[in-house]
């Protein structure tokens, strides 16, 4: 038998998650955000769930022939635009759009032969002060491309820096607006978190929205919201089994440093699943598991291969019972990664980024 761990990719929550920030808003086209192999999902596993989106955004060349392959003919748009000339001759031959973020870019688009004419996403920095032109550098990059015979039309693309914050996403929408306002072409501004929260605002209404993480059943803004307040499903859940069973007496340790202590006689519960499979290590004592649909929580440290966890709640609980460490049990009981994520001082993305290649992965 193999090692008792496995993560699932739910088809059916990706469609519902992708109808959800649909709904967001309602008149924009929706980028499916497959960037980092979809999120940890695996793209080739996320396609059967995400094939109504309107194109598939991503940054990585290879993973955009991958979306090639899988038969997808619509629009695949990268990013961070590309890296050197050659990548170039990818665009022309797969179609690709691709952002201009810099003047080096421009310079590499406008040495390049081809017969098509490319779609590109001129990208403002509005003030995150990562990729972008500068506000008053944004018109002269924009008629410089429109200049270009191998520029076919321009879309204008800039990205929030506290979409999922208390200071929100006016100052930015403010600078795009006025730099851009009578500029022509389609437009994107929204990742999950603007999208959820200011969708329907006027002023950050687009032809595009970019939402990556509330497709994959995380909550941009936790705590602030948790998933069932935005009306979003898990997509991932990483499932074991119990492999070994200890009784505590009071005073007794629990795994390296014996970092736990029992102050009671204690049923405790060892999992197949430790950090070499993403589980993160600075998850601690109190971290929420599922045992059976039943929560209980992780104590001591987490090892390479194995956690350790309270079987309090759950007296039936033996070798051989499933473990849920986020996601979805199969009695329908629902850990959210956010929750775990948090107890490891993190965030949903790098949790699910982070599935380890040794995790057999299955799609439901
Ligand atoms: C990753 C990314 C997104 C999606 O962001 P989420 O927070 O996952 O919704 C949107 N736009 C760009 C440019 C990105 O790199």
């Amino acid at each position: 038998m193999p090692r008792p761990i496995q993560a699932t990719i739910h088809s059916g929550a990706l469609r519902q998650n992708l109808a959800r920030m649909r709904a967001s808003a309602p008149d924009a086209k929706v980028w499916g955000i497959v960037k980092a192999n979809a999120y940890g999902h695996g793209i080739e596993r996320v396609w059967e769930g995400l094939r109504a989106a309107d194109g598939f955004a991503l940054l990585d060349l290879q993973e955009a022939e991958r979306v090639r392959a899988l038969g997808w003919r619509g629009p695949v748009l990268l990013l961070e635009g590309v890296f050197e000339p050659r990548d170039l001759e990818l665009c022309s031959r797969l179609g690709l759009w691709h952002t201009i973020h810099c003047d080096e870019q421009i310079e590499m688009l406008a040495a390049h032969k081809t017969q098509q004419p490319h779609r590109v996403f001129l990208k403002m920095n509005s003030g995150m002060n990562r990729l972008g032109f500068a506000p008053q550098r944004y018109r002269a990059a924009w008629t410089r491309l429109e200049a270009l015979p191998q520029v076919d039309e321009i879309s204008l693309m800039t990205h929030f820096a506290d979409a999922d914050t208390e200071k929100g996403v006016a100052q930015q929408v403010r600078v795009f607006e006025e730099i851009t306002r009578d500029l022509p072409g389609e437009r994107t501004l929204s990742n999950s978190a603007a999208s959820l929260r200011f969708g329907s605002d006027a002023t950050v209404r687009a032809d595009w929205i970019r939402p990556g993480i509330a497709v994959y059943g995380s909550a941009p803004d936790y705590p602030r919201h948790d998933i069932a307040q935005w009306q979003l499903q898990p997509t991932m859940t990483l499932d074991a089994r119990i492999i070994g069973v200890q009784q505590l007496a009071p005073g007794d340790t629990v795994g390296y440093g014996s970092s736990f202590t029992a102050d009671t006689p204690l049923r405790i519960g060892v999992v197949a699943c430790g950090y070499a499979d993403g589980y993160p290590r600075h998850c601690s004592t109190g971290t929420p598991v599922l045992v059976d649909g039943v929560r209980t929580r992780l104590v001591g440290r987490v090892s390479m291969d194995m956690i350790t966890i309270d079987l309090t709640p759950v007296p039936h609980a033996g070798i051989g019972t499933p473990v849920t460490l986020w996601g979805r049990a199969a009695d329908g009981a629902v850990l959210a990664i956010d929750e775990v994520a948090q107890a490891g001082a993190t965030v949903g993305y790098e949790l699910m980024c982070a599935l380890a290649a040794r995790v057999p992965v299955t799609v439901d």
